[in-house]
């Protein structure tokens, strides 16, 4: 039998205790917590000093508005707060915090300090968790939250804490993210008195590049867009520079760091088109609604968030990164340093200083490679590494007839001529300035095009580039409700199984719509009578089984909606022209024009670049010329 205990209230310590369990996992939380009230008090300038990676001592200094001395005692009270105080403003707010509990809730497992001036107080005043006593003290205007031990009162969670350096970059973790949404506050952190980072007042844009470096920065691209009450702005990154791993997803409603299922989806939704399937977009995204129309009061460490119209807000999402991602196609790499680390290895770019290596190889003895140099202006490695070697493989070379080649590349699509190239008056570099990606010299080994332009050399892989101009041309064609079809006078017969056929009929309206006819012509046997127009100088038969597998793959009703792009890629490259074909210079110029005028041409399908730049700066190092 259980012994029936009266009921009686929990004392306040232990209600306290057990809110802390909710918002105080680690001592990243209470930096968080204590960060957030910094910011809350409008601070410009705010330092951390930590010890013990934060577990034995989290001291916080901030230049913010301070807090008088007779609401000292309130501040580290329970259910006490300055930012709210009804129902409407708390549908309203706009402040990091409003629960009021951080710092009773910090107190109630920490020794906590708190000192404090405002602006108009003639010296600062000093508080201790637990007391309510206030004791003048030294100290500048602002506050100053010092916390100590934290969890040696509490031996169940202290058991939960990692060594002192995983909790340590769990600190620098929360300052990181915070610091990215707060670019005009200048943050210090300390460890043991260690200088560890140190950023500036700055921009957006300066503060991303200060605590993600200069290599996300580089390679991802701006955007900002504002639309009635909602607005998106921030750096997404490449495509062709997506990381398998996932982190640097940074993502904040209203200024706030939070993790966002709605979001996420609209942005894996906008990158699937372009980026192979165990990548991970890197972003740092700042939504900003009004805030009546999300709910941050659903979590109590407020990690989600809840939108009134969370379609609206995926949809907006999905457009407006999707467009940033569209409009990349012909665009210059960001710099140098773009076109290097792509060349460079199968190596992660984002991860591995592969340029700064390289300058180290050409350096001099004993000479460090600069710091700058990561990712910067360096010679690529490649040529470095490959010997130069003279063989006469003649028949590696492919010579097929360039009529043998996928022909609509020439012949079916419209193609704006390169006049100037017909024009012998029209000048080179007249040309070169012309077109982004230049005028085609050569084909190397049938699997690249050198070209031309303004800045240098552009380097050109045939088929993934094409495969992509096919593909766009394919999306659209289906956006225009109907892909055009070209009947086959001689119909392409060719042997499947039974259940091929069957997954024929059952689908045969839905192909119709993607511009095939595929008809039975026996139990095991199919008949293909039309092909989308864009691919009918393909190999029909190679296309019509890959086609017939990506249904049984798929195999469900409404595949040709949800999976629409899945078919139109598998298309795509087998109507684009193959390595080891050998094209005219008039066929590599029509491929560039495309490339230019194509969304998303300069990476493929799978998210790997589709060209190059190598400016003559870049092949004057490698020459070591002008050093
Ligand atoms: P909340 O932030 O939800 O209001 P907290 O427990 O975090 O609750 O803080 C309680 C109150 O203490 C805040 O409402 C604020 O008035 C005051 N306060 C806390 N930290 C600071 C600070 N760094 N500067 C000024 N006031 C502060
Ligand atoms: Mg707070």
């Amino acid at each position: 039998m259980t012994e029936r205990r009266a009921i009686a209230p929990l004392p306040d310590l232990l209600v306290s205790q057990i809110a802390a369990g909710e918002v105080i996992e680690r001592p990243a939380s209470v930096l968080k917590e204590i960060l957030e009230n910094a910011l809350d008090a409008g601070a410009r300038a705010i330092e951390v000093r930590l010890e013990g990676g934060g577990i034995r001592r989290i001291a916080v200094t901030d230049d913010g508005t301070g807090i008088p001395s007779e609401e000292l005692p309130l501040a580290l009270a329970r259910h006490a707060t300055s930012k709210i105080a009804s129902l409407e403003e708390l549908e309203a707010v706009a402040s990091m915090g409003f629960r009021g509990e951080a710092l009773a809730s910090i107190a109630a497992v920490a020794q906590v300090t708190l000192v404090s001036r405002p602006s108009t107080a003639q010296h600062a005043w000093r508080i201790e968790g637990g007391s309510l006593q206030v004791e003048p003290a030294a100290g500048p205007i602002g506050t100053t939250v010092d916390v100590r031990q934290l969890f040696d009162a509490v031996p169940a969670r202290r058991k939960f804490l990692r060594s002192e350096a995983t909790e340590f970059g769990h600190c620098v973790e929360v300052m990181e993210r915070i610091a990215l949404a707060h670019p005009m506050i200048a943050f210090r952190l300390f460890h043991h008195d260690r200088p560890h980072r140190q950023w500036l007042a700055a921009d957006a844009g300066r503060r991303i590049r200060d605590v993600l470096g200069a290599e996300f920065a580089d390679h991802s691209l701006p955007l900002a867009a504002q639309a009635g009450g909602i607005a998106l702005s921030g750096r997404v990154v490449r495509p062709t520079m997506a990381r398998a791993r996932v982190d640097r997803q940074y993502l904040y409603v209203n200024g706030r760091y939070v993790r966002d299922r709605t979001i996420s989806h609209a942005l894996r939704t906008a990158y699937a088109d372009v980026l192979h399937g165990d990548r991970r977009p890197a972003y740092v995204l700042f939504l900003k609604i009004e805030p009546g129309a999300v709910d941050v009061n659903v979590h109590p460490a407020k990690h989600e968030v809840r939108f009134r119209d969370s379609g609206a807000v995926y949809r907006y999402v999905l457009q407006v990164v999707g467009h940033t991602l569209a409009h990349t196609g012909g665009a210059m790499p960001p710099d140098r340093s773009a076109a290097m680390l792509v060349l460079g290895s199968g190596a992660d770019p984002l991860q591995t200083p592969v340029a700064a290596s390289v300058t180290g190889a050409l350096k001099p003895f004993g000479e460090r490679p600069r710091q700058e140099a990561v990712g910067g202006a360096t010679p690529p490695r490649l040529p470095t590494q490959m010997p130069l070697r003279w063989h006469s493989e003649g028949g590696s070379i492919p010579t097929a007839n360039w009529r043998d080649l996928y022909r609509p590349l020439v012949e079916d699509t419209p193609i704006a001529s390169p006049r100037s190239l017909r024009e012998p008056t029209a000048g080179a570099l007249q040309t070169e300035a012309e077109y982004p990606l230049g005028v085609a010299l050569a084909q190397l080994h049938g699997v690249y095009i050198l070209a031309q332009n303004a800045h240098g050399l552009v380097l050109v892989d045939m088929h993934a580039a094409h495969e992509r101009v096919v593909y766009e041309q394919l999306k659209q064609a289906l956006d225009g409700t109907h892909m055009p079809r070209q009947d086959l006078l001689v119909p392409v017969v060719f042997k499947v199984q039974e259940k091929e056929v069957a997954l024929v009929e059952e689908y045969q309206a839905q192909l119709i719509e993607l511009g095939f006819e595929l008809r039975p012509a026996g139990p095991c046997t199919l008949a293909v009578r039309s092909v989308p127009a864009l691919l009918a100088r393909g190999d029909i038969e190679a296309l019509a089984r890959a086609i017939v597998s990506d249904l049984a793959r798929v195999g469900v009703s409404n595949l040709l909606r949800e999976r629409r792009n899945e078919f139109l890629a598998t298309m795509a490259c087998h109507g684009s022209v193959r390595a080891n074909r050998r094209l005219t210079l008039e066929e590599m110029n029509a491929l560039l024009r495309q490339m230019e005028t194509t969304e998303r041409a300069d990476q493929c399908n799978h998210g790997r670049p589709t060209w190059v730049q190598w400016s003559m700066g870049d092949l004057d190092k490698l020459f070591l010329r002008g050093q």
